[in-house]
């Protein structure tokens, strides 16, 4: 039985289960949250989550191709790490970075990427951190300067002072952090925390401390952009034969938030595009797994909401 389909379910059992009803939906922690790779597999079986004709990869748009009338064109970026250089970028209207533009979250790293930012022609940039903006994650940085002088060494030595205001470097763009903005009439929301993998910045235990993050997502916005992917959606790590999305974000995507696009990367390896016949997801790694910046930046058009 697919996701959507909730007939022969009670109400009782579509809350536990996170889906639609009624009232508002609840997203609850699933029994397979720290395990994604059997998540995947028990969910594939039982239910037939992940599979067509309702999920399927999706080619990207030509960048010749031209925008249909009344659309809005997104492109689409992310980990980029302080590579920018080579990078060609397409036509469009909206910039979309989900995160790491940089390697450590360096200060000149960050100039550097705003200014590259501020060469592009895009009418609105939008930019979430990722792991690697360790300056952007202060209780983070609380922590490294503690205890932890010999991780980071470039990072821990850096002063306060230095770093307390290392958002406000980024002048050429909007950016998010568990917040949200409306451009061009679509309502865009971005958070930069994954699932702990080495304890680098914005990290947090699977399960509930990230559904916590997950539930500030509001109902009715049009795009979500996220560091990492869901569970089953470009989140394949090959060298180690598992899927490392998150089970709470997939859940909350598809059974509370439902936004069109889903925009993310933080699994180089994932990149490319896929949809569940709803929402489409976007995985724009622009490095790849050896920190190659050669994946193209995918455009993506949305049709315009209608204006109010
Ligand atoms: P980054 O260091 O840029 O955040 O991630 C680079 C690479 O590290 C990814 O492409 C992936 O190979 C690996 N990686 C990142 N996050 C995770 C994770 O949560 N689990 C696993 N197994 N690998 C990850
Ligand atoms: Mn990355
Ligand atoms: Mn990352």
């Amino acid at each position: 039985k697919g996701p959507g389909e909730v007939s022969h379910v009670s109400r009782g059992e579509r809350m536990a289960h996170g889906m639609p009803s009624q009232g508002k939906v609840t997203i609850s922690v699933d029994e397979y949250s720290s395990n994604p790779t059997q998540a995947f597999t028990h969910y594939n079986i039982n239910q037939s989550r992940f599979q067509p004709p309702h999920v399927h990869m999706v080619d990207p748009i030509s960048y010749d191709s031209p925008k249909p009338s009344g659309h809005t064109r997104f492109v689409c970026v992310s980990d980029t790490h302080s590579r920018t250089d080579g990078i060609q970028m397409p036509y469009g209207d909206v910039l979309l970075h989900t995160g790491d533009f940089t390697e450590l979250g360096l200060p000149s790293e960050v100039k550097k990427f705003n200014d590259w930012l501020g060469g592009l022609p895009y009418e609105f940039k939008v930019v979430i951190a990722g792991n690697h903006e360790l300056t952007f994650d202060k209780d983070f940085m609380a922590e490294l300067v503690k205890q932890d002088y010999y991780r980071f060494p470039s990072v821990a030595k850096l002063k306060p002072e230095d770093f307390d205001d290392v958002q406000s470097l980024l002048t050429n763009c909007v950016y998010l952090q568990d917040s949200d903005v409306t451009v061009k009439g679509f309502r865009i929301y971005g958070t930069p925390w994954t699932p702990w993998f080495n304890g680098w910045g914005f990290n947090l235990p699977r399960g509930q401390s990230l559904l916590d993050k997950w539930n500030l997502i509001p109902e009715g916005i049009d795009i979500l952009m996220t560091h990492g992917p869901p569970l089953g959606f470009r989140d394949w790590v090959p060298k180690e034969l598992q899927r490392v999305g998150c089970v709470e974000l997939l859940n909350t995507v598809q059974r509370r938030v439902r936004p069109k696009l889903h925009a993310f990367g933080g699994i180089h390896e994932g990149y490319g595009i896929m949809t569940d016949g709803y929402t489409t997801f976007i995985n724009a790694s622009t490095c790849t797994v050896s920190f190659q910046p050669t994946n193209p930046p995918i455009v993506f058009d949305l049709p315009n909401p209608p204006s109010s």
